[in-house]
């Protein structure tokens, strides 16, 4: 199963940056995304990121040319019907998945790969309302995509091996380290990472200590390159609270509830740096 074109669907942080890697490793692709102005947004970053690579010597102004020159815009998921493989990075919603795989089961070649980058959603109700279950794959890319070398890719309970080798191999080439995880809520970065954010918002939400010091004593203490509330910011504050809710009703288990602060945040359109306001305030 050789993989030679790529659609990426949805043209914000981390579509934008998948579209970017593949392009960079030679492969077409089709970025997609509902709007047209998300489109523009998304490769005005995407042109900024090969341009700093250029004047950082990591590649030539023929070769940015080129990178740029194989991503073509796409607004209707009708263009899916030429490709190998589609990586979903719409909003975390499962409503809006669902009805993305739903439509592209209709329109990609059967032989097509429907992949999705979803941080926390299963990987096999996504594959259940398609007819190709098995063609269905989680490929987890970690933000900032062109930096993070770690895809986690997870199986649904019907994907196929060939399925995961083709995506496996695919990450390789994309010079980033695949890691084999099983369908289950929050798979493994997610189950570890979000509770640690969302503790960490509970200890600004019980006036434990102010924001700058939660972070320090993380950065300062446990060695992570950023604080949890500064990487909540970097995330967003919509996904941190969807991945806490997928957790919180994937298992069951209360110490997964969202803490309201971060709930509250979210309904004041505080959403971290995309929106130029989260714990911290962004230019
Ligand atoms: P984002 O809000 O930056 O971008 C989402 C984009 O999808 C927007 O441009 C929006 O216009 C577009 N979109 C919405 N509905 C669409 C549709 N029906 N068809 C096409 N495009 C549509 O979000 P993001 O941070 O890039 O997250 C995207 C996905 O990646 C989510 O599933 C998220 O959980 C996952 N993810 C996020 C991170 C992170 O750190 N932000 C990390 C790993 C995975």
């Amino acid at each position: 199963m050789e993989i030679k074109k790529v659609m990426v669907i949805g043209a914000g942080q981390m579509g934008g940056g998948i579209a970017q890697v593949c392009a960079q490793a030679g492969y077409d692709v089709k970025l997609n995304d509902i709007k047209e102005e998300s489109f523009a947004r998304g490769y005005a970053v995407i042109g900024k990121n090969v341009a700093r690579n250029v004047e950082k010597g990591r590649m030539t102004e023929e070769e940015k040319g080129e990178v740029l020159a194989r991503i073509t815009k796409s607004l209707d998921l009708q263009d899916a019907s030429d490709v190998d493989i589609i990586i979903e990075a719409a909003v975390e919603n499962m409503d809006i998945k669902k009805s993305i795989f739903k439509q592209l089961d209709e329109i990609a070649p059967a032989h097509a790969i429907l992949a999705t980058n979803t941080s926390s959603l299963p990987i096999t109700e996504i594959a259940a309302v398609t007819k190709r279950p098995g063609k269905v794959i989680g490929m987890h890319y970690m933000n900032p995509v062109p930096v993070m070398k770690l895809v986690e890719i997870i199986r649904g309970l019907a994907t196929e091996d060939a399925v995961y080798d083709a995506v496996e191999e695919m990450t390789r080439k994309l010079s980033k380290t695949p890691v084999e995880v099983n369908d289950f809520p929050g798979f493994v970065a997610n189950r570890v990472l979000m509770p640690m954010i969302n503790e960490a918002i509970f200890t600004l939400y019980e006036g434990v200590a102010s924001k700058e010091a939660i972070d320090e004593v993380m950065k300062l203490g446990m060695n992570h390159p950023m604080g949890p509330l500064q990487l909540a910011d970097f995330i967003g504050l919509d996904t941190c609270l969807y991945i806490m809710e997928t957790l919180y009703e994937g298992f069951g288990d209360s110490k997964y509830r969202p803490c309201p602060l971060l709930r509250k945040y979210v309904n004041a359109g505080w959403l971290g740096k995309k929106s130029g306001r989260g714990f911290y305030e962004y230019a």
